[in-house]
């Protein structure tokens, strides 16, 4: 995927820098991951560098494509080996900065997932950073900027990119994967703005697997004993997996809770059953629902927390006590707000 998409304010900014040459000596480019960040660095990078200036926004040159494609003595990648970024690699970066560019106006290295710099691989960078030389730019990239040491932030400057729309993520499935519309925007929605774990969801293993929940929360509390201990197997098989089972209940409570207390169509995320949540919303108290989220959101930060935890045994409690919680009325009704928000 080499479209960036949204940061419309990010991209003018970079462009006016380019433009006037003026760029700092170092950046720092954070976000979530899979939002467009690298792709915006190299387009920078490319904008910096590019004979044609203005000529040419779309990079097509021979100086930009050599850049693209890796191939430009003045720009360089680093990407992590084995899970993390090396001292000598980031001596390699100094030994690269030492020359003069050879052919473009900059000299320029990106480093990406940039958190993965090793505690003696970002102090070896500082050295790099306190006296940058003339003519030459250091991008680091990361979703994890709290994991890099303060000192190395604190010489970047900053740039914050936010999550990008439902829509436009929406848009690029359309447009790439030729996902229909309603899919495009369940599967844009349940991305939480990352076009690249869009895209990841983007499969018939994701699909099978929505399916047979929705089919099973659909029933409200209505369903045996072997079917959750089947299903909750199933979804404990790897953290991916459970992770994006646990979202796709919270998004199915969510959008019951929105129906049922807000009376919000369009902010339902399960449109494709829309007919079926305004039946079952009824049936549910507010109370009820925030419970069965809540217990949702604490099996999820269980198992993605470092703790050695089974998984298994942990989507086996939670199924159990989201069937106990939705099984029967809640005899106290509506009266939750009252007990809920003091
Ligand atoms: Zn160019």
């Amino acid at each position: 995927m080499n479209q960036i998409v949204g940061h419309e304010t990010i991209l003018a900014l970079l462009e006016r820098t380019a433009l006037r040459s003026t760029p700092a000596h170092s950046y720092l480019f954070t976000g979530s991951e899979g939002i467009g960040k690298k792709l915006v660095a190299l387009r920078f990078i490319r904008q910096l560098n590019c004979p044609e200036g203005a000529n040419d926004p779309q990079g097509t040159c021979s100086v930009c494509r050599r850049i693209t494609g890796s191939n430009h003595p003045d720009v360089q990648i680093v990407r992590p080996e084995r899970g993390s970024i090396r001292i000598e690699q980031a001596r390699g970066i100094h030994h690269f900065f030492k020359f003069p560019p050879s052919e473009g106006r900059w000299r320029i290295c990106l480093i990406d997932d940039a958190h993965l710099l090793n505690r003696s691989a970002q102090n070896a960078l500082l050295k790099t950073m306190e006296e940058p030389p003339a003519s030459r730019i250091l991008f680091l990239v990361t979703s994890k900027p709290y994991l890099l040491l303060p000192t190395v932030r604190s010489r970047c400057r900053r740039i914050r990119f936010g999550a990008l729309s439902n829509q436009s993520v929406a848009k690029v499935l359309e447009e790439i994967k030729q996902v229909s519309p309603d899919e495009s925007f369940i599967l844009a929605s349940m991305a939480g703005g990352s076009v690249q774990e869009a895209l990841r969801l983007d499969n018939p293993t994701f699909r099978d697997m929505r399916k047979r929940l929705i089919d099973a929360l659909s029933r409200g509390g209505v369903i045996g004993f072997g079917e959750i201990m089947g299903l909750s197997a199933a979804i404990a098989a790897d953290l991916d997996t459970a992770r994006d089972a646990i979202r796709i209940s919270m998004s199915w409570l969510r959008d019951l809770l929105s129906v049922r207390c807000l009376d919000e169509e369009s902010r339902v995320i399960n449109q494709d059953s829309l007919s079926v949540l305004k039946d079952l919303s009824e049936r549910f108290s507010p109370r009820q629902l925030l419970a069965a989220y809540n217990e949702l959101v604490a099996t999820l930060s269980l198992i993605e927390s470092e703790i050695n935890v089974n998984r298994n045994l942990a989507t086996d409690v939670m199924f159990l006590r989201l069937t106990r919680l939705l099984r029967n009325p809640d005899p106290k009704g509506d009266d939750v707000f009252g007990e809920l928000i003091p």
